[in-house]
């Protein structure tokens, strides 16, 4: 069995009750450490990286609002892709999470909250689901990220991605793509990155360079570059300015003098207990 192969299965069995779920760091050492890509989303915190069995420092967590890779150039790849190249990162998962903010945020939500934020619609580029990477299925979103790993040039082959998705109540994993399996099967680049963000539809010959070779071509990537400065300072020069509103007083409430106080310590709230299957220790390399 592959590492998060039994991860998974520690994982089912924990969920089903069996105390004595774990897994052996050791016997998975070349699989190690891992890096895992998840929601921003708080209610994350209690579980990562408990509900893989692994310990904290066998474990890189990267994470963005909706676990969203907007192109095989992005962000978060070129992290991912220094994960692996400056960490030592070996195998690289995608997690997604049941319940999420982002798949149930309408594109109306998302404009009345940036306006509740200062941010007019003028501001934002026009398609911006597509800015944003929002989506609606938890799983697609997922399984759509992995996809775009999978065939990033700054991912080597050598690097399985795996696609996860974790039930924020329970802690249960589910398999949604084991890059052990389509590791070996590269898929064409064209089709993963279709429907993804604008930048990687300004990558319009992006296909056309080696993939073999990794070589890049540079003029296009400068291209990118520059129209992405375009946009950026076309719309910063559209921001009027305005005192910040945090600057000015906006109600008596906020004109009252601080009260001096002791720091107020509050009060600890338990949490339930996350899916723990167990970190056992080295029983030796088998
Ligand atoms: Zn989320």
């Amino acid at each position: 069995m592959r590492l998060f192969e039994a991860i998974v299965d520690a994982n089912h069995r924990a969920v089903g009750g069996d105390a004595s779920a774990g897994l052996h760091p050791a016997d998975f050492a070349e699989a190690l450490p891992v890096i895992a890509l998840t929601c921003i989303d708080p209610r994350l915190n209690a579980l990562f990286p408990n509900t893989l069995a692994l310990p904290a420092e066998q474990f890189i967590w990267l994470r963005n609002a909706g676990n969203i890779i907007t192109g095989p150039l992005s962000s978060t790849l070129r992290s991912l892709a220094l994960a692996c190249a400056v960490k030592g990162g070996k195998e690289i998962a995608v997690i997604g999470h049941t319940d999420c903010q982002v798949a149930k945020t309408t594109t109306m939500q998302l404009l009345d909250e940036f306006r509740t934020l200062g941010v007019e619609r003028h501001l934002l580029p026009d398609n911006i689901n597509e800015f944003f990477g929002m989506f609606s299925s938890e799983r697609q979103n997922v399984i759509k990220a992995t996809g775009i790993v999978r065939s990033s040039p700054l991912i080597g082959p050598k690097i399985p991605v795996h696609g996860l998705l974790i039930d924020i109540e329970t802690g249960k994993l589910d398999w949604l793509v084991n890059g052990y399996e389509t590791w070996q099967t590269l898929p064409k680049l064209g089709d993963a990155i279709k429907g993804a963000a604008p930048m990687t539809e300004q990558l319009g010959s992006f296909t056309a360079f080696n993939l073999g070779e990794m070589k890049f071509p540079e003029a296009k990537i400068g291209e990118t570059v520059t129209k992405d400065e375009g946009w950026l300072s076309q719309k910063i020069g559209q921001v009027d300015a305005k005192p910040h509103p945090m600057s000015a007083p906006a109600s008596p409430a906020a004109q009252a003098p601080r009260l001096p106080s002791a720091p107020v310590i509050p009060p600890k709230i338990p949490l339930p207990p996350p899916i723990r299957p167990k970190i056992m220790p080295s029983r030796g390399r088998r």
